[in-house]
């Protein structure tokens, strides 16, 4: 029923409505049960704001973390769940963190190896770029003008694009992002792909 919870999260429902930044992070977790500091930052107030609750947050982390065994619960609690709980205001300076957004993940610094925050439309090549584009299905003409808006370093309006190639707007959308079309914000982008699916 499109509630968002720890395991909801997994679903394809929830996932393809994430912009390019978030799948990123997700897959990495996915893969790797582990992010570091900065994408687990990024994800985790990403989920925050979507209506990921603290305790389902708790749950989300522990598991994405302790999978197959990768660490230990008590490995876990002792270092990593204050870092989740600090961002609901559970813990520490009991600040209510808002979500990220595509200023301030631009603002952080770049993603070093074995890191997954950032921006895709900034941080990887044109050709990673180009196939992930593919996969999701941009014709030839619309992946040349994602990459196009990310040569003059417009990565917010190649991001635009892509949301509306992949959305309801593919036919009619002439390439031109507009001040209400344009999305800076992941959850923005989020929420204008759930809407667009219910
Ligand atoms: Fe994420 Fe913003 Fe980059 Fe889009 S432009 S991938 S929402 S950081």
């Amino acid at each position: 029923n499109g509630e968002i919870n720890a395991n909801s999260v997994y679903t394809e429902e929830i996932l393809s409505n994430f912009p390019l930044c978030t799948k990123n992070l997700f897959n990495a977790l996915k893969e790797n049960h582990h992010l570091r500091y900065t994408g687990r930052q990024q994800l985790s107030l990403f989920l925050k704001g979507i209506g990921l609750s603290a305790d389902e947050a708790l749950q989300f982390w522990q598991d994405a973390f302790t999978r197959d065994g990768h660490i230990s619960v008590e490995k876990y609690d002792k270092e990593y769940k204050y870092n989740f709980r600090h961002n609901y205001g559970l813990q520490g300076s009991r600040i209510n963190y808002k979500p990220w957004d595509c200023r301030t993940i631009l603002s952080k610094p770049r993603p070093a190896r074995g890191e997954y925050h950032g921006c895709p439309y900034r941080d990887w090549n044109a050709d990673k770029l180009a196939s992930e584009l593919q996969s999701m299905n941009l014709s030839s003409g619309q992946i040349t003008s994602v990459l196009d808006s990310c040569e003059k370093s417009e990565f917010t309006v190649a991001c635009t694009k892509t949301f509306e190639f992949t959305h309801k707007d593919q036919d009619t959308f002439n390439g031109e992002v507009t001040d209400q079309s344009h999305i800076a914000h992941p959850n923005l982008y989020f929420e204008k792909s759930r809407q667009l699916q219910k």
